[in-house]
């Protein structure tokens, strides 16, 4: 195994398919409201408003491992055989873990991070692999360029499921529409 290198994953949209669990938490509980206002306090769940607290209770309910995108646990494990592998999620820990619970075993805890910022906790993040090679798996562009920014020696990988035409002077160094396209760049990232 190559310990020189670590492929970063971020949770939601990349390695969870946090739409499905929206969409399933509002056609069970919320059919009585409408879609855009459910969707509007999912934004912000910190508040103390009795229709949170509802869709936070919902939410548990029905949040698990089973939701993990076809392909994640083949990819997680063959990856996890040839390189480090790690969590870089934006959430609340409990409810991030409780999402990749059944492949928890492929990813170290110092390899695990987890923060409601996860902006603002970048650098120290990257600080950590400074003698490494540095993948990171995102749906989010901002991620991306923020951690390119804060070292350009990082290869950056945008997760673009719905094939978004990203109007922006930023390219990430791979575009993948799944985690099974980064088969075909295997040989980059296990080098
Ligand atoms: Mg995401």
């Amino acid at each position: 195994m190559n310990k020189n290198t670590i492929v970063l994953f971020d949770i939601d949209y990349t390695l969870f398919d946090t739409k499905s669990l929206k969409d399933i938490v509002y056609e069970k509980y919320f059919q009585d409201i409408e879609k855009a206002l459910f969707l509007e306090n999912l934004k912000n769940l910190s508040e103390e408003t009795p229709l949170k607290k509802r869709i936070r209770e919902c939410l548990w309910k029905e949040v698990g491992s089973h939701l993990l995108y076809p392909e994640t646990l083949e990819i997680i494990e063959e990856f996890s055989k040839k390189v480090l592998v790690g969590i870089f999620s934006k959430g609340h820990q409990k409810f991030q873990r409780e999402k990749i619970k059944s492949i928890k075993k492929f990813f170290e805890e110092e390899n695990t991070h987890i923060f409601l910022d996860k902006i603002s906790k970048l650098p120290e993040v990257l600080a950590k692999y400074l003698d490494k090679r540095i993948f990171i798996v995102d749906d989010s562009l901002e991620v991306l360029i923020e951690a390119k920014s804060i070292n350009p020696k990082v290869m950056t990988i945008l997760v673009d499921r719905e094939g978004k035409n990203f109007e922006n002077n930023f390219k990430p160094d791979i575009v993948i529409k799944n985690l099974k396209e980064l088969e075909k760049h295997k040989i980059e990232i296990y080098a």
